[in-house]
Formats: structure tokens, C-alpha cells, sequence
């Protein structure tokens, strides 16, 4: 709270503090308000604005969710349509309704080949969670019981319940909730910045990566190795797209050891990468895949796990032994969230958002290339699509990382919010993430990268002086 903030945001801000436990916070102080307490009210487009109203360019589109922009009144009235024709029935005991027998259609219509039905949840932990389960289904059925384990990566960011938070592979998400549990494993992260070794190609750290995942299912016993996870860009462990090859390598792996693989495409998919789907941009051949975010712009909760023909035909068949499936959630296709779903896809294509995605992602691609790949702070410049993070270091030579106590990353982020953006400061390091929302254009952009490279200049300066 500022000297000028007005009395209604002081009110607001006094409320939350004694109210409200805020996710990814700092409880206590939150609590004693020491850390910004900023009230959003509204959205319009690319920017979000507080109730002080003051405007703020989201360059990560919320949590890399609102692809369309905020403000889509189209969203809002087929919402208000729908509650008002229906605002819910459950889908249990073959219950359908209109607007998830039209989404799950067109799902299914662009999602990679060979897929066949889509199950809904209200956020991407949840689906991961029922993707565990599938998965261990999967194996009873077929009867092989042993077959149980999970392999996700280190860094991987699979979500944040028991089992999602496992598969997590992000310290801060196991640390004080006695996770991982069993039967997940992590196995080596793909970012060949920190991972390669020296005189390592980056085909042949990927190679490496492979092995590594045999060894590991080898040492386990493949038959007792059920799936592996992943995104297919590295998102909150770092934004990192896959390092040359690495998924052709990874799927021979899998083949080898019938291992499913189940790609968590929460941020790929609907375009942020530049295709329809992360898997098609990458050759990834997933058996089940993981939605949520962009399938309604998070202008309603909505998540789903599309499930491929192999494994559906095997869960079908344990309809015939077991009865029914023991797993639903009241609000599993929840008719105004797929009705939104529905609008807000309608912009997705209507507009070609995948297509801005390609060509203005590459657009800020080489933008963040051209000024920051010399910059003495900056260790690398990554991404693809509209999906990018700039990585700072002490020393680009040694490839040294700065003390975590100058919290270099969180210090730029906030030198962008007074610049009059955001852009988030990623828990593995001293990252800044960009994820704009889908429309952004290309004048948009280039005011992206000159807020970006005055902060980063202003931090490098303190830096400067604090080191002197
Ligand atoms: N998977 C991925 C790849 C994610 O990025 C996230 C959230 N950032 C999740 C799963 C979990 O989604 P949610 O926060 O909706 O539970």
C-alpha cells in the first residue's frame, strides 16, 4: 500500500489480508502486508487493470491461460446463454449435454492422431490425477498389477495436489507435504544449458537424456514401469523447448518398454507454441494428453484428459469386468465452463491465434535474440512460439548463476512492473517468462522487449553498484 493508494483499495487490501490465503504467497507477509497486495478489477485485451486504475501489459496472459485477451464479451454471453438455458446437469450414468458433445468433437477433430474421447475435470492437477489413474486402470485390466510406476522429469510441472505434486518435479512443491510418494520417479530434465556437458552436442545430450530414462525403467523392471510425463516445453521448471531430438529418442524408449506416454500439453496446447497442439510441433505420438488453460482462456475452469484409441479400447473392456468406472467429479463436463470453452475456441480459430502464435512468436523470438543474446546478464535467450524466458547469470563464460539471495529474476520482474508489465520471475532460477496471450501484435511486442531491456539494464546497474 502506497501514501496516494485511494481508501476503497485500502479497505479491499486490509479485507484480503485478514481473509484471503493466497496461493504461491508468502503467508505472513501477506499477512503483515509487506509484500504488494495489488486488487485486479478489470481486463481488457492484453492489459489487466487494478483499483487504483492502473493498467499493467500481461505478458504471461495470467498463468499462461487467458489466450484470447481479456475482456472477450463474446465468452461472457455464451456463459450467461447457457446458465441460462442449463446451468448443470451431471454427465454420470451417460448423461450428455450439448456444449460437451460439441466440444469434445472438435477436440478430437484437431487433437494429434488416433485420439478418441475426452474426459473433463476443472483444472490441469486434476487431470493429472485422473491421468494416474487411467493409467493404473489400464494396467489392472489388462492384468498386469505391478505395472504402477510413473516417471515424470525435474522440472516438470504436472500440478499440485498428492499425486500431481509428485509428479511435480520442483522442490518447493515437495518440500514440507512428504512428497514425492510412491510409485513416481523423476529422471533427468531436458535443458541442455545446465544438463549438457562440455564437448556434448545437443542431439547427443538428448541421446543421453534417453538413456538415462532406459537405465532407469531397466533398474526398475519395465514391468513394473506403467507411464512417463512430460510437457513438451519445459513450462514452469524454466520455459525450455526440447533439446534437439530429444523426443524422438524418448518415444523409442517407451516403445521398447511398453510404457505409455502421457503428454501434458495444461500451457501447449490451442495454439501457445505455434501449432494447434505441442505434440504436433514436436512429433510426439502421446497415448493420452493432458488439457486445461487455453481450452477456455480460464475465462471459466475447465480440463480434460483426451484418451487415445489403445488405451480407451482397453478401458472399455474393463467396463465388461469391473462395471462401471469409480471415477467422476460432480463437475466433470460442466456445460457453461464447455461453453465457454466452445466461444472461446470459436476465437482460437475464428481469429487464427495459432497462426499469430507463429508468426508473431517468431517475431518476439528474434526480437529477444537480437537484443538480448549479447548482453553480459543474460545466459541464454529461449522458446518458440509465444512461449520465451530469458535466463540470467553472473558470469555467461563459467555459466555461473548469481547468489539466489539477489533474487536477480524477481528483481527484473519487478523492474518490469514498473515499467507498466508483467513478466514472470520462474521458481527454478533467475528466469523471466514471457507467455503473452495469443493476440498480442507485433507493435505490442516490440513494447514488450523495450520495457524488458530497460529493467534488465536498471537491474544489471544496481548489480553494478551493490558489487563495486
Ligand atoms: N500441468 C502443467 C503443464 C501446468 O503448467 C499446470 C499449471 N501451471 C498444471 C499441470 C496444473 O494445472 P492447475 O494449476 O490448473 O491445477
Amino acid at each position: 500500500m502506497t501514501a496516494t493508494t485511494s481508501n476503497h483499495t485500502a479497505v479491499l487490501q486490509a479485507q484480503d489480508r485478514a481473509h484471503v490465503f493466497h496461493p504461491s504467497t508468502h503467508m505472513r507477509q501477506h499477512a503483515a502486508g509487506e509484500m504488494p497486495n495489488r486488487i485486479i478489477r478489470g481486463g481488457k485485451g492484453i492489459h489487466i487493470e487494478d483499483t487504483e486504475g492502473k493498467r499493467t501489459l500481461d505478458a504471461f496472459a495470467g498463468l499462461y491461460c487467458v489466450n484470447v485477451g481479456y475482456g472477450r464479451t463474446e465468452i461472457a454471453d455464451a456463459i450467461h446463454e447457457q446458465a441460462s438455458q442449463l446451468a448443470y446437469y451431471h454427465t454420470y450414468v451417460g448423461h450428455g449435454n450439448e456444449p460437451v458433445i460439441k466440444l469434445s468433437e472438435r477436440i478430437i477433430a484437431k487433437a494429434p492422431a488416433g485420439m478418441s474421447r475426452v474426459y473433463y475435470g476443472m483444472s490441469g492437477s486434476d487431470a493429472n490425477e485422473t491421468q494416474i489413474k487411467l493409467v493404473w486402470y489400464y494396467n489392472n485390466v489388462l492384468g498386469r498389477p505391478e505395472k504402477k510406476k510413473i516417471i515424470s522429469r525435474w522440472r516438470g510441472y504436472h500440478g499440485s495436489g498428492i499425486m500431481t505434486g509428485s509428479l511435480t518435479g520442483l522442490e518447493l512443491f515437495h518440500n514440507a507435504f512428504d512428497l514425492p510418494r510412491a510409485p513416481i520417479l523423476h529422471t533427468l530434465a531436458p535443458h541442455y544449458y545446465w544438463g549438457g556437458e562440455a564437448g556434448e552436442s545437443e542431439a547427443e545430450f538428448s541421446k543421453r537424456c534417453a538413456a538415462e530414462l532406459e537405465k532407469m525403467i531397466l533398474a526398475e523392471g519395465p514391468e513394473t514401469v506403467a507411464a512417463f510425463i512430460g510437457e513438451p516445453v519445459l513450462g514452469t521448471g524454466g520455459i525450455v523447448p526440447p533439446p534437439e531430438g530429444y523426443w524422438d529418442e524418448i518415444q523409442k524408449v517407451l516403445a521398447r518398454h511398453d510404457v505409455l506416454l502421457i503428454a501434458d500439453e495444461v500451457v501447449t496446447a490451442f495454439g501457445r507454441t505455434g501449432a494447434y497442439f505441442g505434440s504436433d510441433k514436436y512429433g510426439i505420438s502421446p497415448d493420452l494428453i493432458t488439457i486445461a488453460k487455453g481450452v477456455t482462456s480460464a475465462y471459466l475452469p475447465l480440463s480434460g484428459v483426451i484418451v487415445g484409441d489403445k488405451v480407451w479400447r482397453v478401458l472399455e473392456q474393463g467396463s465388461d469386468k469391473l462395471g462401471p468406472i469409480g471415477h467422476g467429479w460432480t463437475y466433470s463436463a460442466h456445460p457453461v465452463c464447455a461453453a465457454a470453452a466452445n466461444a472461446n475456441l470459436d476465437i482460437v480459430d475464428g481469429e487464427n491465434l495459432t497462426g499469430n502464435a507463429a508468426e508473431v512468436g517468431a517475431y518476439l523470438q528474434s526480437r529477444l535474440h537480437e537484443t538480448f543474446d549479447d548482453h553480459p546478464m543474460v545466459g541464454q535467450v529461449r522458446g518458440v512460439g509465444l512461449l520465451a524466458a530469458l535466463e540470467f547469470v553472473a558470469d555467461r563464460g563459467a555459466k555461473r548463476r548469481f547468489d539466489p539471495n539477489l533474487k536477480v529474476g524477481p528483481q527484473v520482474s519487478a523492474a518490469c512492473l514498473a515499467g507498466g508489465m508483467i513478466a514472470r520471475a520462474m521458481p527454478q532460477g533467475d528466469i523471466l517468462g514471457f507467455a503473452p496471450p495469443l493476440i498480442i501484435t507485433k507493435a505490442e511486442v516490440d513494447q514488450v522487449v523495450e520495457i524488458t531491456a530497460k529493467a534488465v539494464d536498471q537491474v544489471a546497474d544496481q548489480l553494478a553498484g551493490q558489487l563495486a
